[in-house]
């Protein structure tokens, strides 16, 4: 339920009816809007009178039941307001959200050698990347497939930032590494195989660094969102949701059918910032220009995109990674598309 309070009630009395509410057994949570200020209730609800709660303060304007299983990441639950996600890089803070230019995040899968991701790193800065993605710790369908080199990666990613002072988003695919994995990503990936692993997102979720939660590869929209949940619950609130594409009958052309009308089926039921991964999402790069222009006219608020300097020798989902040279080419055409939605950064002029 949420309790929306009139504009301009005093904090004294916001936090009055929240401990009311506590002292009923439930959960609120402050919630600072743009122009009002929202209480979240979560708990036993349902025998709740809404009528009879607003009577508890003449501050609040209106109590409203949130149908949806998800609470905390439903629209509703923010009074229809979109949340922001602002992540700390070496060049500055970036925010995620639909009032925000689209933020794009380009790297190899795997982390490979340092000069290969300081290469990358720079050249994928220059051509507009906000963050530089790669993996340190691979889920592999095989056992026998490369698994990522682990800690030592990590080490080249920091190398990576230090060099580009661009943010890191690599994946933690055990809880047991979070802490290590934190200490040099500025935002921590849940894949697309861990994303209804409950003791990770709990874990996950109890730390404080933004996540970034890529839709399950048979995941339903309401299971993607109940995972956003337990991370919401667990106290982080730093959340981005990434649509990678999901299995569908046919995979003889494309490696996974990338679902383009979750963004804005997302957009009408959660505040949470969205995503959107051409390349898991088809599986070959000839096809990541066209699908990452789709996503922009779709609204997504960020992209992933694979990259790396020679793909026929990447160690991992080479026919997906687009060269260098390739992703320069698509930032450019994807900056006419986004200024027409005004969704682009404007360029900062080079001075000499
Ligand atoms: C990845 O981002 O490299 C990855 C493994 O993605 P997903 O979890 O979506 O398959
Ligand atoms: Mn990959």
């Amino acid at each position: 339920m949420i309790v929306v309070t009139r504009v301009g009630t005093p904090e004294a009395e916001i936090n009055r009816i929240s401990e009311e509410f506590r002292s009923w057994g439930l959960t609120p949570e402050k919630i600072v809007g743009r122009y009002k200020v929202v209480i979240g209730l979560v708990g036993d609800t349902a025998d709740l009178n809404p009528e009879r709660m607003e009577e508890i303060s003449p501050w609040i304007e209106s109590v409203v039941r949130v149908e949806q299983p998800f609470k905390r990441a439903s629209r509703e639950f923010r009074h229809g307001e979109a949340s922001e996600v602002w992540v700390n890089t070496p060049n500055g803070k970036v925010p995620f959200g639909e009032n925000h230019p689209i933020v794009t995040v380009a790297g190899p899968c795997s982390v490979e050698d340092e000069t290969s991701i300081v290469q990358t790193a720079l050249r994928v800065k220059a051509a507009g990347a906000k963050f530089l993605r790669g993996g340190a710790y691979k889920p592999r369908t095989s056992p026998y497939s490369f698994q990522g080199h682990g800690e030592s990666a990590l080490d080249l990613l920091a190398e990576a930032r230090r060099a580009s002072g661009l943010g890191i988003i690599t994946e933690v695919m055990d809880s047991e590494d979070i802490e290590k994995v934190a200490q040099v990503a500025d935002v921590l990936q849940v894949g697309a195989r861990n994303m209804q692993n409950f003791s990770l997102l709990k874990k996950i979720g109890a730390q404080s660094k933004p996540i970034l939660l890529k839709r399950g590869m048979s995941a339903t929209i309401e299971e993607w969102l109940m995972a956003a949940e337990y991370i919401l619950s667990a106290g982080n609130n730093q959340i981005i949701l990434c649509e990678r594409g999901i299995r569908t009958f046919d995979r003889k052309y494309t490696r996974n059918m990338l679902d383009l009308a979750a963004v804005p089926v997302l957009r009408s039921l959660t505040h949470l910032p969205i995503m959107v991964d051409p390349s898991h999402g088809t599986g070959w790069s000839s096809y990541v220009p066209a699908m990452s222009k789709a996503a922009v006219a779709a609204g997504t608020d960020a992209l992933m995109v694979e990259v790396h300097p020679n793909p026929s020798k990447a160690l991992s989902d080479g026919p997906q990674s687009l060269t260098l040279e390739g992703f320069e080419q698509l930032m450019q055409e994807l900056a006419v598309l986004g200024k027409t939605f005004n969704r682009w950064e404007e360029e900062t002029p080079v001075t000499a």
